[in-house]
């Protein structure tokens, strides 16, 4: 359903170029590596996300976000590829309410690493990191930087709701970004995953609009297990999601990707 929504919008060039990675054969890959695309690689997690949500949430819509954002850069003559989900990241906050995996940060930057490396034999000049778990934030910025000065390539890193907020705000009743199992979050599954929403389990799924303690300054970082952030499993509202919404926080956050990451000046 989603796909085919995108592929009205994005007109029938981006409907032709193929972006995923992992859709293509080796013989393709080689010729569109040629072209020295951007490579977009999706940073996730597999954690719980609430009494209504499958684990797979940050998975699903960080590659929805960067699939939709290569095709809108493609469709501008932008050439980009986006790689396969690396599934796993740091979630050790989730792992006290069970469901979810983690790595440590060394396990994490090995894997983002090997991943990159295999980009830069293939010839890769660019990359960005786009990350879709709040966990993994900061280690995605401080492995963009030593990437960069190992490998002589250009690394731009970010996390997809935090580059975005502006232009998702205007699309959320109860909150101000996406949060976690939340309105942003739940809309987003019922938009491409309905199949993973306990639509029984909604009517639980709310908790603190935010994760940190009553004072605590938004700079001032501070990890606490998730049990004892909200027992829920969420932070913020998904009584009010709908897949409607779902739909426009996708497009609204592949736009602003699209635009920022195909300035010409951030790479230049
Ligand atoms: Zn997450």
């Amino acid at each position: 359903m989603a796909r085919k929504a995108a592929t009205k919008r994005g007109g029938k060039a981006a409907a032709k170029t193929q972006v995923e990675w992992a859709r293509m054969t080796a013989p393709e890959i080689n010729a569109a590596m040629k072209q020295e695309p951007l490579i977009i690689v999706p940073v996730a997690s597999m954690e719980q996300h609430g009494p209504h949500l499958a684990v797979a949430v940050d998975t699903l819509l960080c590659t929805e976000v960067a699939v939709r954002t290569a095709r809108k850069l493609a469709a501008r003559g932008v050439p980009t590829l986006v790689t396969p989900t690396i599934w796993t990241g740091l979630a050790e906050h989730h792992m006290s309410l069970g469901g979810t995996f983690t790595l440590d940060f060394r396990a994490f930057f090995a894997v983002i690493r090997g991943v990159v490396k295999s980009l830069v034999r293939h010839g890769a000049k660019r990359v960005m990191l786009m990350n879709g778990h709040g966990g993994n934030a900061q280690a995605v910025c401080v492995a963009a930087t030593d990437l960069q000065a190992e490998f002589g390539i250009k690394v731009a890193a970010g996390t997809y709701w935090y580059v975005t907020g502006d232009v998702l705000k205007p699309h959320l009743e109860r909150q101000n970004n996406l949060s976690h199992a939340c309105e942003a979050e739940t809309s987003m599954m019922m938009a491409i995953a309905p199949d993973r929403v306990r639509k029984n389990m909604i009517a639980k799924a709310h908790g603190p609009l935010s994760n940190r303690v009553p004072g605590q300054d938004p700079e001032l970082f501070y990890r606490r297990p998730f049990k004892q952030i909200a027992l829920s499993g969420v932070i913020g509202d998904a009584r009010v999601a709908s897949p409607e919404k779902g739909e426009k926080l996708f497009e609204a956050a592949a736009s602003k990707l699209a635009d920022q990451l195909g300035n010409a000046k951030l790479w230049a």
